[in-house]
């Protein structure tokens, strides 16, 4: 049975993009249920209060349900096509007792999965191992981006991931030359054969680990201030045929994205050398080739972002609500501090609180803080932003009228709980 990463739900057919991510009904199921209803709840008090110019109610005793969990800045690749670039490297760093206790604080408050990643190698902080140990004996569900040069840590490990966790590798290139090109890892002995053979050792060590290729789609002429950014579209091909050969389950193609001046990720699909349509058109081919190389054994998925650069439905997401709800229920938690969403990690006026604001009442505070500043429907103008769709749906809900139970059905108990 074929695993498949959580982040892009996809029909049973290995080669489709198959549909949406669909984090609605992701917030249907049981579990997440009633935190929705009572963040729904909360958001119609408060607009009650205002109206009535009273005190609004406290923010309810909510944590976010889902986090990305930056361990540390460092990391020991130097890839051209890093979205988190400035903040790599910096001396910023978590006490581990206090993210212990933050993290405890927020499962108190509800969380139910923590995706171990971005702005750094997670593998390369110290105790690694120890925070998924503590996760894993939470009851989280737990997930791991990494650039593979160390699977063996992740390997200390892997048999207490359980069926939905997963590890998905940043690999990004289907010859050697380009990996290295793309890349620049520290250590000479770091290959992409190294990464794909240590990453289906992994996979033996526990078949419970859905395992993911993750494929940037760059092309010439995209940049990251001086830095030029390397062609791989003619890799995606090749790259499945590693995908395949290594007992990856699925590979994930997504766009390039870049930071736009203010802080926030975007695409910039018109920065390409070549004529836009002609880019597309390569990714396209490369698709359809990489769908016929992955035979059975591996599924090729398109991220959100790709299917509506192709379909050129892409501006359709980036039309905000003025309040973004998902910052409630979903945040990245970094050695810079806690911010409101992985598109703005790093940037001030995203930020939160400290790391370790959920250790004590400062993260429902600076949530609640944020949740009146933040303007999404500004700060997100140029934001391709995958929860679009949800938070839409979301305002719909607060500002409906009648028990939100009622129009809030239970979903799937089955689905997965990152968002
Ligand atoms: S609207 Fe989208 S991009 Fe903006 S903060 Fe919310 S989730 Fe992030």
């Amino acid at each position: 049975m074929r695993h498949i990463d959580p982040d892009f739900p996809i029909s049973k057919t290995h080669s489709t993009p198959a549909k949406i991510h669909d984090f609605t009904e992701k917030l249907r199921q049981p579990a997440l249920r009633g935190v929705v209803l009572d963040y729904v709840q909360w958001r119609r008090a408060c607009a009650d209060a205002e109206k009535a110019k009273t005190p609004k109610p406290e923010f309810p005793s909510l944590g976010p349900v889902s986090i990305n969990l930056d361990l540390t800045t460092t990391c020991n690749f130097a890839c051209g096509h890093c979205i988190d670039w400035d903040a790599l490297n910096t001396t910023a760093r978590h006490q581990h007792e206090d993210l212990l206790a933050s993290l405890k604080s927020m499962h108190a408050r509800g969380l139910k999965s923590v995706i171990l990643l971005g702005g750094g190698e997670p593998t390369l902080y110290p105790k690694f191992a120890d925070v998924v140990r503590f996760l894993k004996s939470l009851g989280l569900q737990v997930a791991v981006v990494t650039n593979g040069s160390r699977n063996e840590v992740i390997e200390e490990v892997a048999h207490l991931f359980t069926s939905g966790d997963w590890v998905r590798l940043s690999l990004d290139s289907g010859l050697e030359e380009t990996f290295q090109a793309m890349h620049r890892p520290k250590s000479p002995s770091t290959t992409l054969e190294a990464i794909c053979t240590s990453a289906k050792k992994l996979k033996s060590k526990n078949s419970n680990i859905s395992l993911g290729f993750s494929f940037v789609i760059t092309w010439k002429g995209a940049s990251r201030g001086d830095e030029k950014i390397i062609e791989n579209i003619a890799e995606m091909e090749l790259a499945t045929q590693w995908a395949r050969d290594y007992d990856f389950d699925y590979i994930s193609f997504k766009p390039f994205l870049t930071r736009a001046s203010e802080g926030a990720e975007v695409m910039d699909p018109n920065a390409a050398q070549d004529k836009h349509e002609k880019v597309l058109k390569k990714i396209q081919d490369g698709l359809q080739k990489s769908k016929e190389v992955a035979e059975d054994s591996v599924a090729v998925i398109e991220s959100t972002n790709l299917r509506v650069l192709l379909d050129g439905t892409w501006q359709q997401y980036l039309d905000q609500p003025k309040v973004c709800h998902m910052q409630a229920l979903r945040q990245v938690v970094s050695p810079l501090g806690v911010f409101n969403c992985p598109a703005h990690r790093g940037v001030d006026k995203a930020r939160i609180g400290s790391a370790d604001a959920w250790k004590t009442e400062l993260g429902a505070v600076g949530t609640a803080a944020m949740l009146e500043s933040f303007d999404a429907s500004k700060e997100c103008k140029e934001v391709t932003c995958l929860y679009n769709p949800v938070n839409h749906w979301l305002d719909s809900l607060i500002q409906g009228e009648g028990d939100p139970a009622d129009q809030f059905p239970e979903g799937n108990p089955l689905a997965d709980t990152f968002l």
